[in-house]
């Protein structure tokens, strides 16, 4: 047994304020899962939001687990350790409900290494009635549950707030009943998937955002980025087709001036930095009112992203004032054609307007994120990248010089994107673009070029495309490694998930859910993408993909 995970769970607990004991007396208890390290998840609002709903219950008691620290998790193992948490150090075992938040898919196989910590049988099939439900919400469960669907009980398809009071509800009512009426109870709740009695599930979204105020609950200086976290907004009206985000979390819902200015009221005593959270922060129609307020209180502030033809210098301005160095912009692409096909909505003037914001306010650093292998892409588009670049360089050596850094990933067709049929990008074009675009920009000291590996994005889009095939691989990799050997042992052809053109009439793992719009919406935006035609954001009393009557 390791004193140190304790002892670190105890120290981090001290530095921390807003958490809550409740003495269980009958409360249920949710143990709250975050697939990686402490200060990770604690910079996830989802985390925030689940945490206070739940302890808000008068039946139940939330705590949280996280991934432990490398050197840690290394002695745990060495001693049979078991996971524990935070708040009362119990074992993950000893909880009735163990619900993870999945938002990226190589935390996948952290999920799996939590429950073997935890004493928590991996598989769904191999639990019993002295075992806890597990289940999963966030994106990656939203988007396509199937690949983890050997190791969770059960799903949330949409948003929490929605979900979770009813399937606490149903948790509570059925807590006598054997687990296999349990999980058939739970799978007729809306919004819920349980893979042992299968069926359509229609995902669930909040309609009112000012029902449900959400910032951070617990402040620590210990995480990611040390800020107090407030949502402005849910959702994306942008349609860029590459985005999973803009269509699963469709339509676009802003909270109101009023209830965020509370917020930021609330957040006054605690005199840190306010992170504005939201898909597009910039398009949130008050903006500028917004930074105004929080400015007055002498408060710093941060976005958590912001679009180039929204930005306004006023938001450009708060920002610098609160000492960012370094501008991020998202142009995605290089060329016109490009632009067309992704439906991102930005031209080349709202770049270099964005740029020039950063410039006059003194933001001289300016980073810039790209995508290699998008479909209908050829190597004239990845020149185009450097093209712009130079361009971008140009202005920059005009008006006094900074550091431009480019993030260029390979591109990964997500589910329930028009680009769910398209092939992943062959990783002889993948290398030969980076290779191009490396060789292009080299001689310039003052431009960086940065890239996740190409074998590290061809497994994520197999997990994003998976099928209960790569489930089985899944439920028995604790380690992205461990899964490259499953697949090897397993003959797996990779390309049947990576690079196979798929017909429109293909059964996809995920079509079982219900996002609101139908399949050929999205293979007619497909079209419109081959096509170069663009589309328009939503709008007012708009009826064109179907969500909004939802
Ligand atoms: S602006 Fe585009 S990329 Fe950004 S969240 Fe919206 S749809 Fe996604
Ligand atoms: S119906 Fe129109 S406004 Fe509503 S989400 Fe769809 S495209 Fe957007």
């Amino acid at each position: 047994m390791s004193r140190k995970h304790e002892e670190e769970l105890k120290s981090r607990l001290e530095k921390e304020s807003g958490y809550i004991v409740h003495q269980f007396g009958g409360r249920m208890k949710f143990a709250l899962a975050y697939p990686n390290f402490y200060r990770v998840g604690m910079s996830n609002l989802g985390i925030h939001i689940i945490y206070e709903l739940l302890n808000l219950r008068g039946d139940t008691s939330c705590e949280r687990f996280f991934l432990p620290e490398m050197k840690t998790l290394a002695d745990m193992e060495k001693s049979n350790t078991t996971l524990l948490s935070m708040e009362t150090q119990m074992p993950l075992n000893k909880f009735e409900v163990v619900g993870f938040s999945v938002s990226f898919e190589p935390d996948y196989f952290n999920v799996v290494k939590m429950l073997q910590l935890g004493k928590v049988k991996v598989r769904a099939d191999e639990r019993t009635k002295f075992d806890p439900i597990v289940i999963a919400g966030g994106p990656c469960a939203t988007f396509n549950p199937i690949p983890l669907s050997k190791i969770f009980d059960a799903f949330v398809i949409g948003e929490g707030e929605v979900i979770l009071p009813k399937f606490m509800d149903v948790m509570q009512e059925t807590k006598n009943l054997p687990r296999e009426k349990i999980l058939e109870k739970l799978s007729e709740v809306e919004g819920i998937f349980v893979p042992k009695f299968p069926k359509k599930v229609s995902r669930q979204w909040l309609k009112n955002l000012d029902d449900f105020p959400a910032h951070s609950v617990i402040q620590t200086s210990d995480t990611e980025f040390n800020m107090y976290l407030i949502e402005t907004a849910r959702g994306c009206g942008r349609h860029c087709r590459f985005c999973m985000a803009g269509y699963c979390f469709r339509k676009p819902r802003n909270r109101s001036l009023g209830v965020l200015k509370a917020e930021v009221e609330d957040a006054e005593k605690f005199q840190k930095k306010i992170g504005l959270a939201g898909a597009a922060i910039s398009d949130y129609p008050q903006i500028n009112e917004l930074c105004k307020f929080i400015l007055e209180k002498n408060l710093p502030m941060s976005v958590a992203s912001f679009r180039a033809d929204s930005v306004t210098f006023e938001l450009v301005q708060a920002l610098a004032k609160s000492g960012l160095k370094t501008l991020t912009v998202a142009p995605e692409v290089g060329s016109e054609k490009m632009r067309k096909v992704i439906n991102k909505g930005i031209t080349e003037e709202n770049i270099f307007s964005a740029v020039e914001f950063g410039f006059k306010a003194g933001i001289k650093n300016i980073k810039l994120y790209f995508m290699i292998g998008l479909p209908f892409e050829d190597m004239e588009d990845v020149d185009a990248i450097a093209d712009l670049t130079l361009r971008l360089k140009k202005f920059s050596d005009e008006n006094g010089g900074g550091k431009l850094t480019l993030s260029v990933n390979p591109f990964i067709p997500k589910p329930f994107t028009p680009f769910q049929w398209s092939p992943m990008a062959e990783k002889k074009y993948l290398d030969s673009a980076l290779k191009n675009l490396r060789g292009k920009l080299k001689k310039f000291r003052d431009v960086e070029i940065i890239s996740e590996s190409i074998k590290s994005a061809e497994i994520q889009a197999i997990l994003a495309r998976g099928d209960e095939k790569i489930s089985e691989l899944v439920a028995k990799s604790d380690s992205m490694k461990k899964f490259k050997e499953l697949l090897r042992e397993n003959n797996i052809d990779e390309n049947f998930y990576l690079r196979r053109e798929r017909n429109f009439d293909e059964i996809f793992a995920w079509d079982f859910i219900n996002m609101g719009f139908s399949k050929k919406y999205l293979f007619d935006e497909l079209k419109r993408a081959e096509d170069f035609k663009n589309t328009a954001p939503c709008f007012e009393n708009c009826k064109r993909c179907g969500v909004c009557d939802f």
